[in-house]
Order: C-alpha cells, then sequence, then structure tokens
C-alpha cells in the first residue's frame, strides 16, 4: 500500500502549513533614534558641543566630547553636529 501523502499533511492544499510570514519575521518597530560618539576618533574640537550642548558634553579629562543624553534632543540640531564632526565620530541612528 501507498502512503496517502494527505494523510501525513504534504498532499494538495496542505503545503501552506506555516504560521503567516508575519509571526515568523514580525515588522521591526521603529526605534528611537540613538546619539553615540566614536570617542576614540574624537579629535576634541567641541563643535558639538557649540551645536547642540543639550546633546554633547566635553570631558575636560579626557579632551574628548561625550554624549549626555543619548536620545537625543533637537533631531535638526543633532544632524547639524553630525554634519559638521570634522572626525565623522557622531553616530545618529
Ligand atoms: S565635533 Fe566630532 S571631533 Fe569635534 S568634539 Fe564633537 S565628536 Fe569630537
Amino acid at each position: 500500500m501507498v502512503a496517502d501523502p494527505q494523510h501525513f499533511g504534504y498532499g494538495a492544499g496542505h503545503y501552506n502549513t506555516h504560521p503567516p510570514k508575519a509571526a515568523i519575521f514580525p515588522r521591526r518597530t521603529k526605534m528611537a533614534k540613538q546619539v553615540e560618539i566614536n570617542q576614540g576618533d574624537c579629535l576634541g574640537c567641541e563643535t558639538c558641543v557649540e551645536l547642540c550642548p543639550d546633546v554633547f558634553g566635553f570631558n575636560e579629562d579626557l579632551g574628548k566630547a561625550e554624549v549626555l543624553k543619548a536620545e537625543g534632543g533637537d533631531e535638526k540640531a543633532v544632524e547639524e553636529a553630525v554634519a559638521s564632526c570634522p572626525a565623522g565620530c557622531i553616530i545618529f541612528e
């Protein structure tokens, strides 16, 4: 006797036994942007601190900028700081 494929759930109409794709790969919820500085590359010019003092501070001991508010503040000001950083070491994503 030949095994009935339908009996095992592989016959016509039984291929789609997987859960919906959305259940396997749930849509990534929009994450809030975060500010980071790659301090190793920071030149300590303080441009970011001048442009966006709410978010960036200057660590006198290290001679480098640091993030005071990782969730950012005025998004335009943070983006201006990113664009103005001569070392390109500010990440905002
Ligand atoms: S603008 Fe860039 S290089 Fe200048 S202090 Fe800020 S992070 Fe450092």
